[in-house]
Formats: C-alpha cells, sequence, structure tokens
C-alpha cells in the first residue's frame, strides 16, 4: 500500500518522491525504463537522468532567475540540487554536473529511502482514483499520452527539442584551440574555445544552410521551435551575423595566438567529471549525422574531432496547463491526479525538478489535511507556477524557462543590474515568509 503513486522517475518524479517520503509518506514510484522500455532520448536506467546538457545553468543566485530557483530549491530540501552539488563539474558561474554520477546519487538516493518503492513497469492509463503524481517528461510514453489527451479533453501540443554534439578532449587540437571563459570569469578556463576567421566563419555559415537536414515527418511540420533549443541551422537561416551575436560571439574571448577577439568562436563545455567529453555549446542541430561530422570539423581546432554523441531532435509533449490545471497543480477536471515536470510546460532540468518539488509538496499538504498555498509570486518557485497554472496565455502557451519576466514587475525607475538584485532580494524575503506560514 501507498498514500502516492508517481509515473515517471525523472528530474520531477524523483524530486518529488522524494519530498512526499521525507514528509513520512509512502511512495510508490513506476518508472518504465528499467522494464524493456525506453525514450528516444534516455540512454540509461537510471533515475533523474539528464538526456542533453549536462548543466543547470546560473548558480548566481543574486542576478540570475535559474540561479535564485537552485537556491529556493536547497532551502526546501531539494534531492536534486542536494546529488547536483555533490557531482558538481567545472563551469565558471554554472552549475554543471557528471551526469552519471549525478544520475546514480538520486537512484541511490531514492532507493534507500525507506518510505520509497521503485517500480520498473509502464503505466498506460491514467488511475481513476488515489493520490497521483504525473511526471513522465517532454517523451511520455504513447499510450499513457493517449490517457491523458482522454482525461484532459484538450490535445497535448508537441515541439523540438535539438541534443548539441559531444566531442572526446583528446581529438581536440590545442596548437589552435585554448582554455578560457568568457571576461575569465570562474576559474578562467572553463570552456575550450576555437576561432575561426571571417572565410572560416563564413563558409561554415553557408555549410550549415546547404547541409543535407533530417526531414521532419508529415505531423511534424507545423510544428514551432522553441527558441530556446532552435537548431543552429535554423538560426543561421536569420541572417549571416545571427550566429556571431548567439552562441559563435566572440566577445571576452581572447585567442593566444593573436592576442584578439577571434572574429567568431566555436565554444565546448566539460560535459563529465573525468574531463574527457565536452559538448559544442548552442549546437543543437538537425543535420544528417555523416554531414555533421563533416561541417563540425571545418571548425579550426576540430579538423580531427571524434564525437561521443552526435546532435538530434526530439518530440515534447505537454498538457495546456493554463487552462487545465488548478494552482497547486491538480487537474481540473479529474482532482486525484497532479501533474509534475516538463509536461506542464515548464522547460528545463531546474524548472522540471522545482515544479516536482512544489507537487509533492502540495500533495504532503493535502495528505496531512492542510491547505498549503502556492508560493508567493515575487519568489522563483511561484512565479513559474503561476505561469503554468494560469498566468501563461492558454491559446499560444509555450514551454518557459524561469526568468524575471514571470516575476511582478520592480515598480519605479532602476539600473538593469540593481533590479536584478531587487528581485532576488525580494524573493528571498518573500519565500522566508511564505516558509514561516
Ligand atoms: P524526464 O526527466 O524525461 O522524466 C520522465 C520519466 O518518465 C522518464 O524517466 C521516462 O522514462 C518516464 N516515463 C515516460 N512515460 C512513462 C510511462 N508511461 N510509464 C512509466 N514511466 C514513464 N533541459 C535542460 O535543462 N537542458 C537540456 O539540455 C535539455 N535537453 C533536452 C533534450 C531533449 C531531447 C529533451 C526531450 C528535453 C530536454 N530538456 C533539457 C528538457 C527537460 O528539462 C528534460 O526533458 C527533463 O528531463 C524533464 O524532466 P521531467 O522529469 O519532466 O521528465
Amino acid at each position: 500500500t501507498y498514500d502516492v503513486h508517481i509515473i515517471g522517475g525523472g528530474l520531477a518524479g524523483s524530486e518529488a518522491a522524494w519530498q512526499l517520503a521525507e514528509a513520512g509518506w509512502q511512495v510508490r514510484l513506476s518508472e518504465m525504463r528499467g522494464s524493456g522500455e525506453t525514450t528516444p532520448a534516455h540512454q540509461t536506467d537510471g533515475l533523474a537522468e539528464l538526456v542533453c546538457s549536462n548543466s543547470f545553468r546560473s548558480d548566481d543566485a543574486e542576478s540570475n532567475a535559474v540561479g535564485l530557483l537552485h537556491a529556493e530549491m536547497r532551502s526546501l530540501g531539494s534531492l536534486i540540487m542536494r546529488e547536483g552539488g555533490v557531482h558538481k563539474v567545472p563551469a565558471g558561474s554554472a552549475l554543471a554536473v557528471d551526469r552519471d554520477g549525478f544520475s546514480a546519487g538520486v537512484t541511490a538516493a531514492l532507493t534507500a529511502h525507506p518510505n520509497i518503492m521503485i517500480v520498473r513497469e509502464k503505466i498506460d492509463t491514467l488511475p481513476a482514483e488515489g493520490l497521483t503524481i504525473v511526471a513522465t517528461g517532454p517523451l511520455t510514453a504513447p499510450g499513457l499520452a493517449a490517457s491523458i489527451g482522454g482525461a484532459t479533453g484538450s490535445d497535448a501540443l508537441a515541439f523540438f527539442d535539438a541534443i548539441a554534439p559531444i566531442v572526446y578532449r583528446d581529438s581536440i587540437d590545442f596548437d589552435v584551440a585554448w582554455f578560457q571563459s568568457r571576461w575569465n570569469k570562474g576559474d578562467g578556463k572553463d570552456y575550450i574555445n576555437c576561432p575561426l576567421d571571417k572565410d572560416q566563419y563564413l563558409a561554415f555559415h553557408a555549410g550549415l544552410l546547404d547541409g543535407e537536414k533530417t526531414e521532419f515527418r508529415e505531423w511534424e511540420k507545423d510544428t514551432p521551435y522553441f527558441e530556446g533549443c532552435m537548431p543552429i541551422e535554423v538560426m543561421a537561416a536569420r541572417g549571416v551575423d545571427t550566429l556571431r551575436y548567439g552562441p559563435m560571439k566572440p566577445v571576452g574571448l581572447d585567442d593566444p595566438r593573436t592576442g584578439r577577439w577571434p572574429y567568431a568562436v566555436v565554444q565546448l563545455r566539460q560535459d563529465n567529471a573525468t574531463a574527457t567529453l565536452w559538448n559544442i555549446v548552442g549546437f543543437q542541430t538537425k543535420l544528417k549525422h555523416a554531414e555533421q561530422v563533416r561541417l563540425f570539423r571545418t571548425i579550426p581546432g576540430l579538423e580531427n574531432a571524434e564525437f561521443a554523441r552526435l546532435g538530434g531532435l526530439h518530440r515534447n509533449t505537454f498538457v495546456r496547463s493554463p487552462d487545465l490545471l488548478d494552482p497547486t497543480l491538480r487537474l481540473k477536471a479529474h482532482p486525484n491526479i497532479r501533474f509534475a515536470g516538463q509536461i506542464t510546460g515548464c522547460e528545463g532540468y531546474v524548472e522540471s525538478a522545482a515544479i516536482g518539488l512544489l507537487a509533492g509538496r502540495f500533495a504532503a499538504a493535502e495528505l496531512a489535511g492542510r491547505a498549503l498555498a502556492p508560493p508567493p509570486p515575487a519568489t522563483a518557485l511561484g512565479a513559474l507556477l503561476g505561469h503554468i497554472t494560469g498566468a501563461a496565455e492558454a491559446e499560444t502557451y509555450q514551454p518557459m524557462n524561469v526568468n524575471f519576466g514571470l516575476f511582478p514587475p520592480i515598480e519605479g525607475r532602476t539600473k538593469k543590474a540593481d533590479r536584478k538584485k531587487l528581485y532576488t532580494s525580494r524573493a528571498r524575503e518573500a519565500l522566508a515568509g511564505w516558509i514561516a506560514r
């Protein structure tokens, strides 16, 4: 017997299970990986597997919204943030993790918890009764997706996320490439940089436009991209300089061979604890694999690059939450069911875990017969939750990262740098008040 059934052991489901178990409730956590099933992006049976980048993005809680979310989650006993800290790898002011160590740490903590039963099984229909949290993510198995569609009465939407390629460090030419973080932030050497001169950049740009792409299937064609995960070739098609102002921006990076900023730069970020694998930052793509190898080897320093993984594209399933969910993430039509994670239309590892944390806490409060008010909108948790459960435009609802644009505006005129600090100090106060209540 159990108090809550959580479906999906990803970022959100793992965090929700932890929160409920720590509050003393019995959890059944159903995860289909490990039962002979998988998704198009997962590669292991580990819980909380990171399917793409190994970054939790900025860890700066003073002036960055996702950094603030990190801090709020830590203050609420987040397992995902705890294990992220344990398995941290160098990444400037960002929090990046060794993906295998991180997933193993989360799996071990949940397995060892006396209140959690992990069952390797695929769930095909929404349970008719009993408190349930659906945290099956952007790659929810089709059977359950159909059942969700039936219960919500509205179609789940689909769009694309893209995977960036990963390169073995020992195949990079360090006579050309160099270690440096932009403006020497962090320890100053967290990224590998590959410089391009103007001719090389223009040739690379043309190669992106001409390269053979994976074709969309008929049903995928009308699907809009999420801006944050736009394929590099789509960005390139917007204009010849778009990449030089985006992922290939050279500012703050001094080529040691010239002492100057190059015309354009390709950056690689550490992907595992032993620093043998590096991902090409912002290079998510739907170019065909052979084309990726050919084109990315025209980048100076990557002429002999060996790829541990090439870029790719995946489906993303999410419900129209602003219409369907109440302020505590319950399906209005079936209040025994909560949604959590990316399937609610938040975007990102941290956001997914954050919504899992809230779903777990709301369910725990409900079991205890208490009403738990949502966190105030001035907090990162509250701003994100508020967006999902009502603040967003339902008609045009698209997945969203946490950002200061979701917070109530700061009144009066302030400098941009000061404004961020005002957001975060106001958030700290608001969260402390919420926790105290
Ligand atoms: P998941 O972590 O996917 O967890 C859902 C779990 O449910 C999975 O373990 C799955 O096996 C299981 N499951 C699914 N259906 C069933 C079923 N019927 N029964 C039982 N179990 C089931 N975010 C970032 O921050 N950075 C990135 O670089 C990034 N890259 C991404 C790349 C791709 C290809 C995709 C699809 C998403 C990416 N995201 C990224 C977005 C998002 O942050 C992650 O998908 C994140 O893992 C979402 O967390 P989640 O817990 O909602 O879902």
